[in-house]
Order: structure tokens, then C-alpha cells, then sequence
């Protein structure tokens, strides 16, 4: 599942008419990603990511894409809480299907180093929203 995310990256590219762009980096690994995103009512419309990096921070951030498109502010909060928690290694969270394929980077939660690379897509859209104020 990482391994096809990764090579087969879901919205990757840039968006026409982006209300947000987010460049964000991950010095202990070297990823980068740049995010792009359009609001729409009181939500995501569409976004597009760029970058470069390992397999977990380009899969997590095809993955996050995939998840978050046309979902509302507080549906997107709710799910970035939960895919912390997953990191932080709450394994009851593997069983909610509400994190789709991102519940595949579950045992990313026992290489603490990797973790940082799993949250940098979910801390660029973190980043983004806040810029709508
Ligand atoms: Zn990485």
C-alpha cells in the first residue's frame, strides 16, 4: 500500500487557483513537500502536493490527499487528531476505517524518527488552513 501510494502518488502536481501554498521540510530526513490548497464553504475543495522525500512522507502525503478532498474543517481536524494519535501509537485507532489507507502507515509508530516524515504532508494542511484566518 505505501509502496503503490509512492510510486503511483495520488494528486500530485500543482492546483490552478490555489487559496493556500505551504512549503514544508523535514531536516532529519531530507523530505520536502510543497501543499496546495483550495477552499470551498467551510472546507477543502481540492489540493495538489509536490515534493520529494522518502516513501512514508510522499505515500502519507498521497494518502492525506486522497482523504481530505471535500471534507469539511472539522471532518479534517478530526482525522489529523486521529492519525496523530496513530502515530503516537494508539493501536486501537489501525481498527477506524474513517483513515482509510493511512491506517496501512500504522507501524511507522514504532520508528519514532519516521514519524516526523508520516505528519509533514498532515502539519503542510495543518499550516494551510490556518492561513484562511
Ligand atoms: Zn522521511
Amino acid at each position: 500500500m505505501i509502496l503503490d501510494h509512492y510510486r503511483r502518488p495520488r494528486n500530485k502536481g500543482t492546483l490552478e487557483n490555489a487559496d493556500a501554498s505551504v512549503e514544508m521540510r523535514n531536516p532529519l530526513c531530507g523530505d520536502e513537500i510543497t501543499l496546495q490548497v483550495a477552499f470551498a464553504g467551510d472546507g477543502v475543495a481540492d489540493l495538489r502536493f509536490s515534493g520529494r522525500g522518502c516513501s512514508i512522507s510522499q505515500a502519507s502525503a498521497s494518502m492525506m490527499t486522497q482523504l481530505v478532498k471535500g471534507k469539511s474543517t472539522g471532518e479534517i481536524d478530526a482525522l489529523r487528531k486521529r492519525f496523530r494519535e496513530l502515530m503516537l501509537g494508539d493501536q486501537s485507532v489501525v481498527s477506524d476505517e474513517q483513515l482509510g489507507s493511512l491506517r496501512a502507515l500504522s507501524g511507522v509508530a514504532r520508528f519514532p524518527a519516521r514519524v516526523k516524515c508520516a505528519l509533514l504532508a498532515w502539519n503542510a494542511l495543518e499550516s494551510a488552513m490556518a492561513t484562511r484566518g
